[in-house]
């Protein structure tokens, strides 16, 4: 006898795979915050775990209220999600349907391709000029297929991210049943004044959403929090698709208490600041090119001659207690990725690097 059979195109999903824990080892493989998350946060864990009998606030109204309150934005328009992965989970379920397509960048977020294999849908991925979106190569692919087009905007894993204006070209080229998602998981990060995560455009236009994530500035990801800011349709929609309590009563305490932590982030955004100029000089000192991010991590990139390889630096950085991320579910199998670390740990990898580069 055989067993319950899952559809054809779950059972084709290849399962996400998170970043490695070696024991005594450096992680530095999931872009997580090396300075923890607020204190602030932690007491509020704490005072929340005094009734974890009593069922959350379905509607997450505290947290929707601080968020539209620190950002400036209508409370109204935001839906809270178990990391910003379940808004994009939701959105696969209520947009996508068998024989639908999304449209996304060829380095883009690995997450965006399981949503659309969830539903049956293609992943259309657009070519990159040096590892960076391209708005021309991404309104080729849009046909009347098309339902979503997914930026990561940095991206991850690259660490490049367009300008607003790219952006808005990108919204203006496309038709208005397509839903534009612009993913600012590090948007905190980005110093650089032609960027924008797309606030103002989710505020104003009917087709286009922005997606945030506590997972790493607030260095909540044990948590899993994240929200989305667009339309009223669409946000009805997510409210629609969403269990009726998405969010945990913990997570959404931790949230507002992060979310008014502004020393906090501005600790984490100048760490990150300085230590990435740090790292990437180092590793680029050692021989290695590295390519620009905006992040909080690097993707490094290696020769493909013998003894100088991606596999070859991952092998010997694991042996000296550092763990990077394998990028080659990514399409990029010569190089790696680096988060930021603490600057103890950063020396550790710019050590073990150099090392790599002379052994
Ligand atoms: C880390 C990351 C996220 C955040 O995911 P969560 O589910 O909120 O933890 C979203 N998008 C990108 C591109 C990321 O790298």
């Amino acid at each position: 006898m055989t067993g319950p059979q899952a559809l054809p195109n779950i059972l084709e999903i290849t399962p996400y795979k998170g970043g490695e824990k070696l024991v005594d080892a450096h992680k530095l493989s999931s872009n997580e915050n090396p300075l923890g998350c607020s204190p602030a946060a932690q007491a509020a864990v704490i005072e929340a775990a005094k009734h974890m009998e009593l069922y959350p606030d379905g509607s997450a109204a505290a947290l929707r209220d601080a968020i539209g309150a620190k950002y400036g934005i209508d409370a109204a328009r935001i839906v809270c999600g178990s990391g910003s992965d379940e808004i994009f989970q939701l959105l696969g379920r209520a947009y996508l349907r068998p024989g639908d397509n999304i449209v996304q960048s060829q380095h883009g977020f690995l997450v965006y391709r399981l949503v659309a294999q969830q539903a049956g849908a293609e992943t259309r991925s657009a070519p990159e000029k040096d590892l960076t979106s391209d708005v021309d190569a991404m309104l080729e692919l849009v046909d009347e297929k098309t339902k979503m087009v997914f930026l990561a905007n940095p991206n991850n894993p690259t660490g490049s991210y367009i300008s607003y204006s790219e952006v808005k070209r990108l919204h203006e080229g496309l038709p208005e049943n397509v839903l534009l998602v612009l993913d600012g998981a590090y948007a905190e990060y980005v110093r650089n004044n032609d960027y924008s995560a797309g606030m103002e455009l989710a505020g104003e236009q009917a087709n286009v959403l922005m997606t945030r994530t506590f997972s790493k500035i607030h260095g909540l990801a044990a948590l899993r929090l994240g929200w989305a800011y667009g339309p009223e349709s669409v946000i009805d929609a997510l409210h629609r698709t969403r269990g009726p309590f998405n969010v945990s009563a913990v997570a959404q305490a931790a949230g507002i208490a992060a979310l008014n932590d502004d020393a906090f982030q501005a600790k984490s955004a100048d760490h990150n600041a300085a230590e990435l100029v740090r790292v990437r000089d180092a590793v680029e000192k050692a021989g290695f090119k590295t390519y620009p991010s905006v992040g909080n991590f690097v993707l490094i990139e290696f020769p493909e001659a013998a003894g100088r390889t991606s596999a070859e630096a991952d092998a010997f950085l694991r042996g000296r207690g550092v763990v990077i991320r394998n990028v080659n579910v990514y399409g990029l199998p010569t190089c790696l990725r680096a988060s930021i670390g603490t600057s103890a740990q950063n020396d550790d990898l710019i050590a073990a690097i150099e090392a790599f580069a002379k052994s």
